[in-house]
């Protein structure tokens, strides 16, 4: 088999294509493959398919392809184009690179599995390629996966928001809890945000919508409201928030009474922070012992500590109304506890109890939400801080949107 034979192998070609010559460059360390087409050849019209006699040819250009025999490989063809009476003058499609592709099918569909598989950094050396050239094929894969995709709708819907720098800049993450992949990314968190992921959608999409599961964020809860039908038995406040707001009042009330403690000389709770943060059954073995100790020494910390804990129980139950009574009893102990950042988060509980309880309706959390929440940090880790906020968002639809990224191969 002689080179030119092997190389339409290679590229998956068919008649009227041909390749003209392949050139070894043993200096620069490429193989440069010249491809064409038999003489008279008809090709077909881009827009209606008539196949017609070839108009002219575009100047030369290039795709990168897999390499071969261990050599980057440049596929190298004037573009065919018709003149077609409907449609006008046309670039014929060619079989082995999608339009205004610099790569062939074949090593974008490759590029694609090694981006998958590890750091954009990491792939992009693995390639061959720059940092921006890696990202070209991630976004090209993004942009062919959104056109492809039939819906952003689901049943159960997580909403959450993410920042891009600490602390600023944030953008909303819309997620389908079921599968656990993402659905939309709004810059803001405004009400504004979610409202234009609801904008996107028909009426009876948005009547699907069974559930959303969010934080006790406001702008978050108007949106839902003046979107979706019947609201008030759609919004579920996500325990993993709740439990959160819960942990942060623990810690304040530990760092007050650190403090006074301090004052009469007493450092018992001096280092016992993150012992604090801990669930009951997550208490590392070799800190239990120590654990009960502090808390038999300290009161209040101890007593929000087991607060905490016991709004925990709530989500055990099966029935909503035995859980309304938990909660009622929970609620009187939480406020009576003179502890001022318990009661506080007691009270903005309280006031969203509603949404609370309507987990026992539709029994779903955010967990797949969270695990989404990890893994786009980790996006951001891996990537050591992206340079704009459009990367970072392509980035994350290219890891998590669920999308059919891989060119078409003819
Ligand atoms: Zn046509």
């Amino acid at each position: 088999m002689n080179d030119n034979q092997l190389y339409f192998d290679l590229l998956g070609l068919t008649t009227p294509w041909i390749v003209k010559n392949v050139r070894w460059d043993m200096d620069e360390g490429h193989i440069d493959v010249f491809v064409g087409h038999s003489r008279g050849a008809k090709m077909s019209c881009p827009e209606c398919g008539d196949f017609l006699s070839l108009h002219d040819h575009t100047k030369e250009r290039s795709w990168r392809h897999l390499d071969t025999c261990q050599l980057q490989t440049i596929v190298h063809a004037s573009i065919p184009r018709v003149n077609c009476a409907t449609h006008g003058v046309l670039q014929v499609q060619v079989p082995w690179a999608e339009p205004h592709a610099r790569f062939t099918i074949l090593f974008e569909r490759f590029a694609i599995d090694v981006l998958q598989r590890c750091n954009q950094t990491k792939a992009a050396e693995i390639l061959g390629l720059s940092f921006d050239g890696a990202h070209h094929i991630m976004e090209r894969a993004v942009t062919r996966g959104l056109l492809r995709r039939e819906t952003n709708v689901a049943a159960h819907i997580g909403v959450d928001e993410k920042a891009y720098k600490k602390g600023h800049s944030y953008f909303t993450v819309v997620s389908d809890l079921d599968k656990g992949i993402v659905l939309d990314l709004q810059d803001d968190r405004k009400q504004s945000s979610l409202d234009a992921y609801f904008n996107s959608q028909t009426k009876e999409e948005k009547s699907s919508i069974e559930a959303v599961c969010m934080d006790m964020w406001e702008p978050f809860s108007l949106s839902v409201r003046s979107n979706l039908p019947d609201p008030e038995s759609k919004i579920v406040l996500d325990r993993f928030h709740i439990a959160k707001h819960m942990v942060d009042s623990v810690n304040d009330v530990r760092k007050q009474e650190h403090r006074l403690l301090l004052g009469e000389g007493n450092r018992t709770l001096t280092g016992s922070k993150y012992l604090w943060l801990f669930n009951e059954e997550n208490i590392p073995d070799d800190k239990k012992a120590n654990f009960d100790l502090i808390r038999n020494l300290v009161n209040k910390t101890a007593r929000a500590w087991m607060i905490k804990e016991m709004l925990r129980n709530l989500w055990t139950y099966k029935s909503k109304a035995w859980a309304k009574k938990y909660f009622e009893r929970w609620y009187s102990w939480a406020i009576r506890s003179r502890l001022d950042p318990v009661k506080k988060v007691a009270k903005m509980i309280k006031n969203h109890l509603n949404g609370i309880l309507n987990f026992f309706d539709h029994r779903l959390t955010s967990a797949g939400a969270e695990g989404i929440n990890s893994r786009i940090q980790a996006i951001k880790v891996a990537a050591r801080g992206f340079r704009t906020k459009e990367g970072f968002k392509i980035a994350i639809w290219f890891h998590l949107g669920g999308l059919e990224l891989y060119p078409r191969t003819s």
